[in-house]
């Protein structure tokens, strides 16, 4: 079995308990503009191209079978119309300026990363975070690596922002120690904009696990002009007390991901916006705090 993965970061402290380990898989069902892993959105793989690291050797020219890459007025230009993301080139370049995101991994590979860092799981009572873009749409992998987990005794959690048939995200999370359930906004209008799934159905996915006594925490990105005020929170709040959800974290708006969006030819399209400091939520911070619920700021 084979899980499409782009990335493994070890030593977070976000995202779940203790000292992590984040294995981020390919494909998402949104297509948030905020997005800090761009790469992560489409299921098949990716070259992406710094330019700012290209020193112009040109070795990547004739490695190309489509004839992708051309020098054009002295810059090293790829035509993005023509590339299949074959990952050809990637290996020529000795500056690493070209990468392909999507590695098609088998469980055991992800294992052998995994435990690696089994003692300072054991010691910070950490784990195994499986992010995405969106972990449910690879519900059977996930599946067997939190199984295979659960064996070594490691610590286990998933990533996901719901929007997904009920089936694949319960397959994913059954024996998940924690879910991190995103939560962007409550407005179907601007849900629309970057999701298929009406916002009626991510909260019966949120019922559903909660109702299957899984351990939820809800995670909102804080974004001005799409869902940074009271009102939304004070919805997520109640939605929290009904289902019985003990904490809410709060993420506010970030530009770090921000570069990547050029390097694998697209355009970011939030430039304009300001990056938050954590005092900008506090407010927001308080009022989830003040409703008897726990709260972390950043990750
Ligand atoms: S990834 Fe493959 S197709 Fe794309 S530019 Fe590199 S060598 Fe050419
Ligand atoms: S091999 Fe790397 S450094 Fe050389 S031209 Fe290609 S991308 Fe640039």
């Amino acid at each position: 079995m084979y899980g499409k993965v782009f990335n493994i970061e070890r030593y977070h402290y976000t995202d779940g308990t203790g000292i992590r380990i984040l294995v981020f898989l390919k494909g998402c069902t949104l297509s948030c503009p905020w997005c800090s892993n761009p790469e992560s959105q489409s299921p098949r793989n990716e070259m992406a191209f710094n330019a700012n690291k290209c020193l112009k050797c040109g070795r990547c020219i004739p490695a190309c079978p489509n004839g992708a890459i051309s020098l054009k007025d002295g810059e090293i230009v790829t035509d993005r119309k023509l590339c299949t993301s074959c990952g050809a080139c990637v290996d020529r370049c000795f500056y690493d300026a070209r990468t392909l995101f999507g590695r098609d991994m088998t469980v055991d590979q992800v294992m052998t990363e995994v435990l690696k860092d089994k003692n300072y799981f054991v010691r910070s009572k950490g784990g195994v975070t499986f992010s995405g873009g969106e972990a449910a749409l690879q519900p059977e992998f996930v599946r067997e690596c939190i199984r295979r987990c659960r064996l070594e005794f490691i610590d286990t959690a998933i990533e996901t922002a719901g929007a997904v048939p009920w089936e694949m995200l319960y397959r994913a999370a059954e024996h998940a120690g924690e879910i991190l359930f995103d939560l962007k906004t409550l407005d179907d209008r601007r849900f629309k904009e970057f999701s298929s799934y009406p916002t009626a159905h991510i909260l019966e996915n949120l019922q559903k696990l909660c109702s299957a006594g899984k351990k939820v925490r809800i995670r909102c990105p804080i974004i001005p002009g799409v869902n940074k005020d009271q009102e939304f929170i004070s919805q997520v709040i109640g939605i929290a007390k009904e289902n019985h959800i003990r904490q809410i974290d709060l993420l506010p708006f970030h530009q770090l991901g921000s570069y990547k969006y050029r390097t694998i030819g697209r355009e970011y399209t939030l430039g304009d916006l300001k990056t938050m400091n954590k005092e900008e939520v506090s407010d927001l911070e308080k009022l989830v705090r003040n409703a008897g619920l726990d709260c972390v700021v950043g990750g």
